[in-house]
């Protein structure tokens, strides 16, 4: 078997490596999480009693929240602090939510073409898809998984979760956990391995029912052609993004005190959270013609006090990027930014190492259009444009393929609404920059995703199959 070595982002050195297991240990995997289909052994098994064990889960997972933690920060290079106060408690929470969410779900009774008043109603009876895969990116492991794993086995699924290339410490851990928690075998098995083996021999399994996918377009493309062509699956895709964030003068002038600094606070975490490594970053300030020069400046004085740092420090914020692979494609990116006519004001320079460090950058004079305005970079770099129009600034921050996530900053709520319905964006946050809770749907619009949509109740969507039984009823009286 062939293996993926494992390299610590923040020194370059390999720190292990990590099996790939390929075509043959999917399909096998596949059989077995379909024999626990066929027994009923958890698919069959009370709902409570399946939540009761979820909720075990995810006590373990706050139990060992120190362990998991250190493997995504490590694997991944995304500074400790930020893994523990936001991935760990949010994996907690989905998993619990999703135990206590299972036994809420009603479906419809409704009745014939007469009304339901005469001979027939229709039952619509929720069942389990059977055999799933759930593909993880990189970025944040764990709760991605928890995402994914609460509503699949919570519904009574057999899950089969490859992580990603990079990280798959936390999985394996959650699948040991499971175990523990009292998940019969072979309800969870991870499968460790590339995208070229594994996880295109989980899209293209004829055997699996479903796939949810987190991470790039270009991923979530090959996937949706591998679906299709093994007899088809249904799939729900997570993908990139190019995300604008908004800001009109009556945010920045003339507001309550502590309200410009919360929006720098939230504009900059929108920006720089986990390196920029994140779909939702709002990489494209878009800024008022009126208070650009205000913004700019006071940007600027924060993003200096942003310096790519150890990620086991916990006062890092900042920490490197996955690989020397993607620092090299962030420059290649800004690089190109520049040679179109673009300024740099701050970074734009890699960090000599060593690591895969890229500085905090920012960049102004970027032509409506440019690549590095409509392609996701996926690192620490932000674009800084003006606008002077509401109808001008709303096509600007629709001229990309992806539509996941929006920023609005602006006191008016009538233009607050006119910009959250006018906004091709899944996510639209007025005046924050915010994911929003586990009760409510995630997901975006064109290159950014579609299917059902991660966490709230909608995300069972994904994990259930929908079969309408009609019963004949109120014959004649005998
Ligand atoms: P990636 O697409 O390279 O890899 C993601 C996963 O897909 C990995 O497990 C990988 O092994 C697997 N994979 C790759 N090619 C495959 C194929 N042909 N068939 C099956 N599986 C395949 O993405 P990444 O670098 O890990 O993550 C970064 C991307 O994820 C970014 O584009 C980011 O925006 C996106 N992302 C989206 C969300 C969201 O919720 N929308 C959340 C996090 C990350």
């Amino acid at each position: 078997m062939s293996v993926i070595v494992l390299v610590d982002p923040a020194t370059g050195e390999t720190v292990g490596t990590s099996p790939v297991q390929g075509p043959a240990e999917v399909d096998k995997a596949v059989r077995v999480a379909r024999e626990r289909v066929r027994e009923g052994i958890w698919s069959a098994r009370p709902v409570r009693e399946r939540g009761a064990v979820l909720h075990r889960l995810a006590d373990l997972v706050e139990r060992d929240a120190d362990h998991l933690a250190g493997l995504d920060s490590r694997q991944s290079g995304r500074p400790i602090t930020e893994v523990r106060e936001n991935d760990l408690p949010g994996a907690v929470e989905s998993l619990h939510w999703f135990a206590g969410a299972v036994d809420k779900l009603t479906s419809p009774v409704t009745g014939g073409p007469n009304g339901g008043t005469g001979h027939a109603l229709s039952l619509t009876l929720l069942e389990p898809v059977g055999v799933g895969a759930a593909i993880l990116p990189w970025n944040y492991p764990l709760a991605m998984a928890a995402w994914k794993v609460g509503p699949a086995l919570a519904a009574g699924n057999s899950l089969l979760l490859k992580p990603a290339e990079a990280t798959p410490g936390s999985a394996l851990h959650l699948a040991e956990l499971a175990r523990e928690a009292g998940l019969p075998d072979g309800a969870l098995t991870v499968l460790t391995g590339t995208g070229a083996d594994t996880g295109a021999a989980l899209a293209g399994h004829p055997d699996i029912d479903a796939i949810s996918f987190t991470g790039s377009t270009t991923a979530g493309a090959a996937i949706l052609r591998a679906a299709a062509d093994s007899g088809f699956k249904r799939v729900t895709l997570e993908m990139g993004g190019k995300n604008p964030q908004v800001v009109f003068p009556d945010a920045v002038r003339g507001v309550g005190p502590g309200e410009f600094d919360r929006l720098l606070d939230h504009v900059v975490e929108s920006a720089f959270l986990s390196s920029g490594q994140n779909c939702t970053a709002g990489s494209r300030i878009l800024v008022h013609e009126d208070v650009a020069e205000e913004l700019l400046s006071a940007l600027l004085e924060r993003v200096a006090t942003l310096t790519v740092g150890d990620p086991a420090d916990p006062a890092t914020r900042l920490g490197p990027l996955i690989s020397a692979g993607a620092r090299d494609r962030v420059h290649g990116l800004v690089l190109r930014a520049v040679a179109a006519g673009a300024r740099v004001l701050t970074g734009g320079t890699p960090c000599p190492g060593p690591g895969f460090g890229y500085p905090a950058t920012v960049l102004v004079d970027v032509a409506a259009g440019a690549e590095i305005e409509r392609e996701e970079v996926f690192g620490p770099v932000v674009t800084v444009s003006t606008f002077r129009t509401e109808s001008g600034v709303v096509a600007r921050a629709n001229d990309t393929r992806y539509g996941l996530a929006a920023s609005v900053w602006t006191r008016d709520v009538d233009r607050a609404l006119r910009l959250a319905r006018s906004l091709d964006a899944g996510i639209v946050s007025i005046n924050a920059y915010s994911e929003g809770d586990v009760a409510t749907p995630f997901g975006g619009f064109g290159s950014s995703g579609f299917g059902a949509p991660e966490k709230s109740l909608e995300a069972f969507a994904q994990w259930t199959r929908r079969k309408a039984v009609w019963l004949h009823a109120g014959g004649s009286p005998a």
